[in-house]
């Protein structure tokens, strides 16, 4: 069974990646990056998800001499011309800081209507191999905005984001109906089959 290094030391992400990938039937021996002491972590300078995802998923793969396979999201605000997209997570100047990051981004939004709250959660998937073989394939969850936080579950900016055809926010949804619909549900299941074709 072939090693696949994930990205990322956070145990419920490796989890979630784990049973998406899984569940697209990839079979492959999936640890963290905490598995690997001593690798570096790497600066996000890309513009764009698929750099940062290529830009991590390839130090991972110098560093262990493993297949890597890395992600980066963010939510797109059409109002806003795509911001924070990269920026999701430090938005509000805290890396990290999901509370204020959300509260910095509705007050933005203040003076928006509906009709224009469009946005999309972007996940670019990152394949990484020791020989110097990359691939990167992304994913979207498309919805409106809501002007009030609402849901207790997910992360981030979950409970505003309404995903098209749903009358709940993303917090509200359960983590399995969040995977069947969600940009990093969508981005792996699409790479999937490109790990299975490249590592066999
Ligand atoms: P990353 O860990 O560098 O990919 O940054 C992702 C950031 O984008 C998170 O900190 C969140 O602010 C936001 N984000 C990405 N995916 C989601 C999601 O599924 N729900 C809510 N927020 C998300």
């Amino acid at each position: 069974m072939k090693r696949l290094v994930l990205a990322t030391r956070n145990a419920h992400k490796i989890a979630e990646l784990r049973a998406i990938l899984v569940g697209a039937g990839l079979h492959n021996d999936l640890v963290g990056a905490d598995t690997y002491p001593g690798v570096p972590d790497v600066k996000e300078t890309g513009i764009t998800f698929a750099e940062n995802a290529l830009l991590k998923a390839r130090a991972l793969a110098k560093a262990t001499g493993l297949p890597a396979v890395a992600d980066d999201s963010g939510l797109c605000v059409d109002a806003l011309g795509g911001a924070p997209g990269i920026f999701s997570a430090r938005w509000s100047g805290r890396h990290g800081d999901d509370r204020a990051n959300l509260d910095l981004l509705l007050a933005q939004l203040a003076d928006v209507d509906d009709p224009h709250r469009t946005a999309h959660f972007a996940c670019a998937a990152a394949l990484a191999l020791p020989d110097g073989t990359e691939r990167v394939v992304e994913g979207r969850l498309e919805g409106t905005l809501r002007h009030t936080p609402v849901g207790d579950g997910g992360f981030g900016y979950d409970p505003i984001l309404q995903p098209l055809g749903d009358t709940r926010t993303c917090a509200q949804l359960t983590p399995e109906e969040k995977n069947a619909i969600s940009h990093r549900g969508k981005a792996f299941r699409a790479l999937a089959p490109v790990v299975r074709e490249l590592l066999g």
